[in-house]
């Protein structure tokens, strides 16, 4: 053979083991990927105050090396710039990992633990990867119907593996996650398995080990989780075609050993891991029925920061709020509330400070109408409350609005001021701002709520 005859052959080699790989093309997507970013941005935070993290610095760094490894070696075009990275432990027991839109991924002790190499963490985690680089998080939110504001903040969606999702699921109300996430999930599974496993090949590892670690999810995550195997790929057939796949991928070099081991033995020095059901047992860091808290209601509010940061409520609002309030989602609004101004407080949720954007739907196309049904929806639902003031016209995001001033008694004893503005949607619903805190704190949060509502935008048309 001349050098150019082998140079071709050499080409068409080359050509065939790239051609022989699956193609994976990202589904649908009316989101941009920025917007996936501030999407997990802002669900993070949630899962940052909610869950417990670990901190050690070696368990820390192992797991961000093995993820930029894994970033590093994901296809350019499918790798936006925006996306922002970070790879985060838990001392959880579950099995379970999970990424949110954009880039934050989080992966259990307990995941790391039922491994039985780095090659079957890696593979977990260019799972969860794949699912970040095809976007199905907000493609699952494309397909949804009308406005999932919180849904949309809270979808993590399609991104929880292992035994750990039912408990998850059912806890729907903290992160507004809904069985819609699921329902397409299966497509999104099997083209993350596939992404997931050329990812793995390219970055060293053998993709065979992603399997043999699905198998070992399913063995001991199984059982308590019938909703994570109704929507997920027969398991069976899940380890043929990643091992068909794996069959097709050239490996790269093996990466150096950088500490699995040694990670291990430090789990040890660490409290022991619970599950999350004996987390929201105990009370943890979520209440009851997975209500979500924000601190503990009835300890003393920080009064709202002076400086302001942008929040996005899916596609339809962005407004601006003071920067030390938290977002708390579920399906139809979203709450920013301070620090223990949102959770049980004998016996029942309750917001005493913050904002509250939603959409509900109206019984009519009038903005007086409609405003006065949900209005009246609310006084029914609280004891005490009242009007405190003449409704009064006005504008909100450019729009004709209504500001409904209310009275009522706040949970935490007193009265407690609340203000609702409301204004139409393009597809008829109503689209409200609701503001509350206590009488004798009025003075201290108008100029935040001023704000909040007159930084509102609408892109429903
Ligand atoms: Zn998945």
């Amino acid at each position: 053979m001349t050098w150019l005859t082998r140079l071709i052959a050499i080409i068409a080699l080359a050509a065939t083991t790239v051609a022989a790989q699956t193609k994976v093309t990202p589904p649908k997507n009316k989101y941009t990927p920025e917007q996936d970013v501030q999407i997990g941005r802002e669900a993070a935070a949630e899962v940052r105050e909610q869950y417990p993290l670990i901190n050690d610095s070696q368990i820390r760094n192992y797991l961000e090396r093995l993820g930029d490894r894994l970033v590093e070696a994901a296809p350019a075009e499918l790798n936006h710039r925006a996306f922002d990275y970070s790879f985060t432990p838990v001392n959880l027991k579950d099995i379970n990992a999970f990424a949110l839109p954009g880039g934050p991924m989080f992966v259990n002790r307990g995941m790391i633990e039922a491994a039985r190499g780095e090659g079957e963490v890696a593979g977990v985690m260019a799972h969860e990867l794949a699912h970040v680089l095809l976007r199905h998080g907000t493609a699952n939110a494309t397909k949804q119907q009308g406005f999932q504001i919180g849904a949309i903040a809270g979808a993590i969606a399609g991104a929880v593996i292992g035994g750990g999702l039912g408990e998850i699921i059912s806890q729907g109300s903290q992160f507004g996650l809904g069985t819609w996430m699921l329902k397409y999930s299966r497509d999104y599974e099997k083209q993350a398995d596939l992404l997931g496993a050329q990812i793995m090949a390219r970055a060293g590892y053998d993709p065979r080990d992603l399997a043999h670690m699905f198998e070992t999810i399913q063995k001991q995550g199984g059982g308590g989780a019938p909703q994570w195997l109704s929507s997920h790929p027969n398991p069976g057939n899940r380890t043929q075609y990643i091992n068909a796949e794996a069959a097709q991928l050239r490996v790269g070099p093996r990466p150096s050993d950088s500490g699995f081991q040694q990670v291990r033995s430090r789990f040890n020095s660490l409290p022991p891991a619970r599950t999350m059901a004996e987390m929201e047992r105990s009370g943890g860091r979520s209440g009851e029925g997975g209500t979500v808290s924000v601190g503990r209601v009835g300890e003393a509010v920080p009064p709202p920061a002076r400086q302001y940061r942008t929040v996005q409520g899916g596609q339809l609002f962005q407004a601006q709020v003071p920067s030390n309030w938290q977002a708390v989602s579920s399906n139809n609004s979203v709450k920013y509330v301070p620090q223990n101004a949102y959770g049980e407080y004998r016996g029942q949720v309750t917001l005493t400070h913050g904002v509250e954007l939603g959409v509900a739907r109206a019984s009519s196309r009038d903005l007086n109408q409609a405003t006065q049904a949900l209005v009246d929806g609310f006084l029914r639902s609280n004891e005490g409350m009242q009007l405190a003031a003449q409704q009064q016209g006005g504008r909100l995001a450019n729009r004709t609005a209504i500001r409904t001033p209310l009275i009522g008694n706040s949970a935490l004893g007193g009265r407690e001021r609340v203000d609702v503005y409301t204004t139409m949607l393009a597809n008829g619903d109503l689209f409200y701002v609701l503001t509350v805190v206590p009488e004798q704190e009025l003075g201290n949060y108008g100029a935040a709520f001023n704000r909040v509502v007159q930084s509102v935008r609408l892109s429903d048309r």
